[in-house]
């Protein structure tokens, strides 16, 4: 059997490459070489405390899911593709069984009975199901392909929010997934978009994606200045897309206004503990958007794909760093370490 390389973590902040065996391509299966997988912070909580990974994620590839790839293989009856096809990767979608109540929802990621594939992103090979495969037109990279999976994450928070337009949006945070949350918050008509960053990069690109005011999160008065800006009362809409051990959710409920909406994107390393009197007195909706799902008949990929392809989401900017799957441990350690002008460090093998 053929040999291909995947990565595989291996003990706190170690990540390392072995061998695995390229997988046979059974009937209605695709095989696509990977082109380019993010490193997103999910992946870096399983990096930093591999508790996280042992269970549901199969170990090669390292829980990598922003995927780019190239078909190269396909099996009896797939439809879908065809090889030398480029496509973004929208594995619940590809791995869904389509016959459960949350497939015929559109709610993948909610399957009941996902089938397995042989890997995380963060390999040279990867099967996947002849469905959940987005072509990418000539003009984007499979770097810019990995963009498809984030970006459908802020989509699918800003179309739960449910906006109807007019509203102040405050997003806090401005990573990559703060920053496709101003745009798209922007996009589904808000009003008027407020962003919290830490660095100074990040206020610019928030800036660039829309936000109409940008302030620093460590700012003692930032309470009060969002509650100017919206109107004496307090964003309609809060969007928490930091998570790790920030107090954000304590912070997005104290500034939301009443019957305001806080949705949270970050994933926290512990228990939060949130003030439920506050949640009562307000009348808060606190909604924990996963993922991204069809909704009004589109798929977040599909819009996310229109987006970036249409360049009305500059999205290629945000690829910071670029390194080949050898490089897989040096890619996480810059991954980790925002304050060096990171928003995105992309994978991708066939650079070595
Ligand atoms: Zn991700
Ligand atoms: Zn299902």
């Amino acid at each position: 059997m053929e040999v291909a390389r995947a990565a595989f973590f291996v003990g706190p902040r170690e990540i390392r490459v072995g061998p695995i065996d390229l997988p046979r391509v059974e009937p209605g299966m695709v095989l696509l070489r990977v082109l380019a997988c993010g490193v997103c912070g999910t992946n870096l909580h399983s990096w930093q405390a591999p508790r996280l990974t042992t269970g549901r994620n199969p170990d090669a590839g390292a829980s990598g899911h922003e995927v780019a790839g190239q078909v190269v293989e396909v099996g009896a009856g797939v439809t879908s593709v065809r090889v030398g096809d480029r496509v973004g990767v929208e594995l619940f979608e590809s791995r869904a069984c389509g016959r459960c109540r949350y497939c015929h929802e559109g709610r993948f990621f909610h399957c009941e009975q996902k089938r397995p594939t042989n890997a995380g992103g963060f390999v040279d090979y990867i099967l996947m199901y002849d469905k959940g495969l987005y072509k990418l037109p000539e003009s984007m990279s499979a770097a810019e392909g990995t963009l498809l999976e984030p970006f459908s994450c802020s989509l699918h928070a800003v179309r739960m929010a449910g906006l109807l337009g007019g509203e102040t949006v405050l997003v806090l945070g401005a990573g990559l997934l703060g920053i496709f949350a101003v745009a798209a918050a922007k996009l589904y008509g808000a009003g008027k978009v407020i962003c919290t960053a830490k660095y100074h990069f990040q206020a610019e690109a928030a800036a660039r994606f829309g936000a109409d005011l940008v302030v620093d999160s460590s700012d003692p008065q930032l309470e009060r200045r969002v509650k100017d800006e919206a109107g004496g009362r307090g964003p309609d809409v809060v969007i928490e897309s930091v998570g790790g051990r920030a107090s954000t959710i304590q912070q997005a409920m104290s500034v939301v206004r009443p019957v305001g909406k806080v949705m949270v994107m970050g994933l926290f390393d512990e228990p939060v503990p949130i003030d439920t009197w506050q949640a009562v007195i307000k009348e808060l909706s606190l909604i924990f958007p996963a993922t991204y799902s069809v909704m009004g008949m589109r798929h977040e990929y599909e819009l996310a794909l229109e987006l970036l392809a249409s360049g009305k989401v500059p999205g290629k900017e945000l690829i910071s760093h670029r390194f080949g799957l050898g490089e897989v441990q040096r890619a996480f350690e810059v991954a980790a370490d925002r304050s060096r002008g990171v928003f995105r460090v992309v994978v991708e093998p066939p650079l070595g």
